[in-house]
């Protein structure tokens, strides 16, 4: 059987690891370099050049080819390499298939199954390129998991002996991801997430580089290999810096047409930060803004972690100290550290029983909906979008909205399901679309038929959506795979067989039929005011359930408790 393994995406390196009997490790090419540059380029003969071969090529040649194409997934764009034009899932298929090589080599057997990670913020699109990317390069992708969360395995959070709440900081080379983690009793949880996707290591090295060009005398018409070198010298000062409080960067001579140093300058870790001070700040209002978003406070966070390469810099570490008033831990290789979790993920998919007792549920990254029409002054107004699984909701879920028809004489609906965080469709991610018909025609001129939808989303990205018109239990459906191909036919129906027990109505649920028992029989000893109290909380609870709204369950059951606790039941 072939060995699955894990493989970061990361935006300039990629790296592959696989789970050994001691724990996940990191696979290196025949050269021992772990870390595959994000780069694809052709020689002088036209020879096709992947990984640290093209990324030196491309410093000097920046034209020869195509380099951090992982932020273009999911555009319908081509890059050029060569002479050729390539889409980004092509692009990527290449890298993917150089780890898989990488692997096989370093593992003697095939591989042909991965787990790959990708940012928390990558959209649907973006998610399908990468199975696209992936089934090019001859992998199946056994599972898709958010950097952080493969993050925290390798860090082994889930050991954890009592609950913790854990921050995820993931600077890499051009995203950056914020998660928010419970995490108890082996299980994680993913209870929020937040980020950037286009602010990453590689913003700082362009800071740097715009206040070494403007010292330089540089700008965009100078000759672009002599600007290639210095943003290349950019880079390794930047680096310089982590390790020490001072980097010198030697500066070309503006009116030469190929590299000769004119003078250098000395940079300083102040200076690469007042240079980068706009960039932090977008940083700590990302960590701010996820905090608030999932109503979590700095002081009720017990960790830190900081992974992604760019994470190497003090600053963020000190932003760290700054925001949370606790030391981050930085444990393993930052470079590594998200390889070695999608390693323990793939593990974890083979059903490994070194990490059978390790369950990992995820939040949905963008909110699921429909497309409904709002009442306007003197007529409908189409397009608005009514998310029914907000972003952030822990997995698996099900939750039901009840929408309505906007005509007394209207016999069918169309159920239209987007995907995004906009109040217009047309800005939102379409899904998939079925129409509920044989809705019977209304009583009167002012009454509505009521429709059901009922969202279920399991773990492994599937959707289901499921239309009951209220007064005849008619239901029609769809499933939409969102990670779209990447299960087997057996595997799609297995889950989607699955999802069935999600199915199980609230009203159904111990907790709540316990509570309804309660109260019925306090009901039956009580009198007056207290008598009238309960009956009204009950039967508010028991409409929350009826429209299995968790939000509102929670909040009638809240209720309903502490006023059995006044009356004494
Ligand atoms: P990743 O995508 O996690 O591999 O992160 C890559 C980013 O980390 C790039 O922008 C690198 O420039 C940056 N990086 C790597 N090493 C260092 C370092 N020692 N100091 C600062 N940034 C670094």
């Amino acid at each position: 059987m072939s060995v699955t393994v894990g493989i970061d995406l990361g935006t300039t390196h990629s790296l592959v690891a696989v789970m050994t009997p001691t724990g996940p490790q990191v696979l290196a090419d025949e050269e021992g370099r772990v870390l595959l540059p994000w780069a694809v380029a052709v020689d002088e003969e036209g020879h096709l050049l992947v990984g640290a071969a093209a990324e030196a090529r491309l410093s000097h040649r920046p034209d020869s080819g195509a380099r951090w194409f992982k932020r273009d997934m999911g555009r319908e764009i081509e890059l050029p390499v060569g002479p050729e034009r390539l889409s980004p899932p092509a692009l990527s298929a290449l890298v993917l298939r150089e780890l898989r090589v990488i692997a096989e080599l370093a593992l003697g057997q095939p591989v042909t199954r991965a787990v790959i990670t990708v940012p928390a913020y990558f959209q649907e699109p973006q998610r399908a390129a990468t199975v696209q990317a992936a089934r090019l390069a001859g992998l199946e992708v056994a599972r898709m998991v958010n950097e952080p969360t493969a993050a925290a395995l390798a860090h082994g959070l889930h050991d954890a002996e009592r609950e913790r709440r854990v921050v995820v900081l993931d600077l890499g080379g051009g995203t950056f991801d914020v998660s928010l983690l419970d995490i108890f009793e082996g299980v994680i949880e993913v209870v929020g997430t937040g980020g950037d996707g286009r602010l990453g290591g590689e913003d700082f090295t362009e800071a740097i580089f715009a206040l070494a060009q403007a010292e330089a005398g540089l700008d965009e018409q100078s000759p672009p290999a002599v600007r290639a070198l210095l943003r290349a010298a950019c880079e390794r000062a930047k680096c310089q810096l982590s390790e020490r409080s001072r980097a010198p960067l030697s500066l070309p001579d503006p009116t030469s047409a190929t590299w000769r140093t004119a003078r250098s300058l000395e940079l300083s870790r102040p200076m690469l930060e007042a240079a980068c001070r706009p960039l932090l700040e977008r940083i700590r209002a990302c960590v701010i803004d996820t905090l608030s978003s999932a109503r979590r406070g700095a002081q009720d966070i017990d960790e830190v972690l900081l992974v992604g390469g760019a994470t190497r810099m003090p600053a963020i570490a000190s932003l760290a100290v700054e925001l949370f008033d606790r030391i981050p831990v930085q444990g393993h290789d930052p470079d590594q550290v998200i390889a070695l979790g999608a390693a323990v993920q793939a593990a974890l998919v083979e059903r490994d029983a070194a990490v059978a007792d390790i369950v990992v549920t995820d939040v949905l990254s963008h909110s699921l909906g429909v497309e409904i029409s709002r009442e306007g002054d003197d007529r409908f107004l189409p397009g608005y979008f009514m998310p029914v699984l907000h972003r952030n909701t822990t997995l698996p879920v099900r939750r039901v909205e009840r929408v309505w028809t906007l005509h007394p004489k209207q016999t069918s609906i169309t159920v239209a399901v987007f995907q995004g965080e906009h109040r217009y469709t047309r800005l939102n991610t379409p899904l998939g679309s079925f129409k509920v018909q044989g809705i019977p025609l209304a009583e009167s001129e002012e009454a509505r038929q009521a429709v059901d939808l009922a969202f279920v989303h399991d773990l492994n990205g599937l959707l289901e959506v499921e239309a009951t018109i209220a007064s005849t239990g008619k239901t029609a459906s769809i499933l939409i795979e969102q990670q779209a191909g990447r299960l087997s036919p057996e595997a799609r129906e297995r889950a989607h067989r699955a999802m069935e027990r999600l199915k199980v109505h609230p009203r159904e649920l111990l907790p709540n039929r316990l509570l309804v028992e309660q109260a019925s029989a306090a009901l039956a000893g009580l009198e007056g005011g207290a008598q009238a109290a309960v009956d009204a909380a009950l039967l508010a609870f028991e409409d929350a359930l009826a429209r299995q709204h968790p939000e509102a369950i929670e909040a009638a059951a809240r209720v309903l408790r502490e006023l059995l606790a006044r009356v004494g039941a």
